[in-house]
């Protein structure tokens, strides 16, 4: 009982992590590390939102994300 626990334990901080780098890497500008302006343009219509972020600092890390809304 105890050895699964530890296991469902050791599950909980991988993803955890994985979160954790993975809205970093949405957050934050690759070049300078200032955090990023994000825009959403929902399109009900197509059923699409259109993400776009930019950095202010440096006005890197320009990138277009579609989501499907669904
Ligand atoms: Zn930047």
């Amino acid at each position: 009982m105890s050895f699964e626990n530890d296991f469902k334990f050791e599950n909980y901080t991988d993803y955890f992590g994985d979160t954790l780098e993975v809205k970093k890497q949405i957050t934050e500008c690759k070049t300078c590390g200032a955090k990023l302006i994000h825009s959403h343009l929902s399109d009900y219509k197509n059923l699409i939102m259109q993400e776009t972020s930019r950095c202010p600092e440096c006005g890197a890390g320009n990138k277009k994300i579609i989501h499907i809304i669904n």
